[in-house]
């Protein structure tokens, strides 16, 4: 109702924006984020990306692994992106292993978090390692703490209290066996904040080319690891923002999809409609969404490809005509115009979603 109240037309789509300064956020029937400025944006992104494309989660820890970024690891041969795989002829299951998941979710005051985990390491041919971690009301560099066997991890404050993004990457692999993460506060907050330590993963990786990570880019299949433990695979690495909410780009399966989502629901096709002219001429022009060569700049190799057909059988003479006279004993007859849009995004349209068609009587 807030929507329809902006008036007819004016509310493309609605979003609930939280009165609050920090993190949070949700997708389903409307996208929620807060008005944080520091993780409100972040948040929206990835919020909004589950509502215009019909995609899952590709971060691990979480429990919806569907739509297009998600698929079975018993379906490396005919994965859902297969079509934008960066070596098709080689389909693999990245070699990762996940050593901790966890959302502690804790209040520092009321002690450290310590946590244990066994690496395989060397032993499992995984020659290097990625934690992330997250950690609200740590403003300062003397408030928070974070080891590995006692060592200190090196983090750096963001300077605020909100929700921060830390990522701790190492070419050494870790030493098989027992390993012990520890997260504490080392000052008592003063101005009423909590100290929490919100989330960690830590994986270790294989080298290339068993884990690809060099190229970012990479598509291939990716284990991702639900709060149950239960393993599917998704596209990429730590490209897209639907895995990593630090990233502001979407995987291509990501953007294939939003694609998919708004023109099973537009059509790019505006309007056919006959020109005035004289009574022995027909004019006809086609109006179409300004996407393609109609854009300012144009992007991504977009193209429309128009064909006009008169009484079942295609003018040639005027493909790629928006507007075109003809004398009405030329044009009088049933027509139907098609417009196919192409764009490097979409590479698969099995349900021609990318076609748009209108019939029309002279
Ligand atoms: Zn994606």
């Amino acid at each position: 109702s807030a929507c329809s109240a902006t008036g007819p037309f004016a509310c493309d789509y609605p979003v609930l924006i939280g009165n609050d300064d920090y993190y949070g956020g949700l997708g389903g029937a409307f996208t929620i984020s807060t008005k944080s400025v520091t993780s409100g944006s972040v948040v929206l992104r990835h919020e909004m990306g589950h509502n215009f494309a019909s995609v899952g989660e590709e971060y691990d820890g979480g429990s919806a692994y569907n739509g297009a970024n998600s698929d079975s690891v018993n379906n490396l041969n005919n994965l859902k992106w297969s079509h934008w795989l960066s070596e098709p002829q080689n389909p693999q299951i990245e070699q990762a292993n996940i050593l901790l998941q966890a959302y502690p979710w804790l209040d520092l005051a009321q002690g450290s978090y310590s946590v244990n985990f066994t690496a395989e390491g060397l032993n499992g041919g995984y020659t290097r390692w990625l934690l992330q971690f997250t950690a609200s009301g740590v403003e300062t560099q003397d408030s928070f703490e974070a080891t590995l066997d006692g060592v200190s991890l090196g983090w750096i404050t963001t300077g605020d209290l909100d929700r921060g993004f830390t990522d701790v990457f190492s070419e050494t692999p870790l030493a098989p066996g027992v390993h012990t993460l520890t997260f504490r506060q080392l000052s008592t907050p003063t101005s009423g904040n909590i100290r929490m330590i919100c989330n960690i993963n830590l994986h270790e990786y294989g080298p290339e080319p068993m884990f690809h990570m060099d190229d970012s880019t990479f598509i291939s299949a990716y284990p991702t690891y639900a709060s149950s433990g239960f393993r599917r695979v998704r596209p990429g690495n730590e490209f897209c923002l639907m895995r990593n909410m630090t990233s502001e780009i979407l995987c291509s399966a990501c953007k294939e999809s939003i694609w998919h989502q708004f023109l099973s629901r537009v059509s790019l096709i505006d309007s056919v409609v006959r020109l005035p002219s004289s009574d022995d001429l027909v004019s006809m022009q086609l109006n179409v969404i300004p996407v393609a060569q109609f854009r300012p700049i144009p992007i991504n190799n977009e193209q429309f490809i128009l064909q006009w057909m008169r009484n079942g059988i295609f003018q040639i003479n005027l493909n790629d005509l928006y507007q075109w006279t003809l004398p009405l004993s030329e044009a009088s007859g049933v027509w139907n115009v098609f417009l196919e849009f192409r764009t490097d995004e979409v590479r698969n349209d099995p349900s021609n979603l990318l076609q748009f068609t209108e019939e029309f009587t002279i």
